[in-house]
Order: structure tokens, then sequence, then C-alpha cells
């Protein structure tokens, strides 16, 4: 038998999944495309100077957008 996933894991999360995440253990929000996910991130850069990336979710496979610091 393969070994279950958990959703929530007991330590603190890292990598793809914690990026599923915000800090306060919320869902961020979810674009169905990179494309929408870019969107997204250049309208905050023009908005308020803040610089994100796009990145693929393992969790819910959608894109997700977040700084650029992996700990986020
Ligand atoms: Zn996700």
């Amino acid at each position: 038998m393969k070994s279950r996933r958990r959703r929530q894991p007991p330590t603190r999360p890292l990598g793809r999944v914690a990026s599923h995440f915000t800090r306060e253990g919320t869902a961020k929000t979810a674009y169905r495309t990179q494309a929408e996910a870019a969107s997204a991130a250049q309208l905050a850069w023009t908005l308020s100077g803040v610089e994100l990336n796009t990145y693929r979710c393992d969790y819910c496979f959608q894109w997700h957008i977040g700084k650029r610091y992996r700990d986020d």
C-alpha cells in the first residue's frame, strides 16, 4: 500500500504544498492558467510595486502568485 498523503502535515509544510497556503493558513488565490496568474502578478506590480512570481501548485494543480521567497 502506498503511503497516504495527508492534507495537513503535522510539521511545518515545505515546498510546493506550502505554496498553496498563506502564512495564515488560508488558501491562496488560484488561477487556472499561467497567463491569468501572470496578469495578476503584473497588476500587483503595477499597483503596488510588489514583485511576484507565478508557479504551478502541486496541491490544487492551478497557478498561484507569490513573493520571491521559498518560505512564503
Ligand atoms: Zn494551490
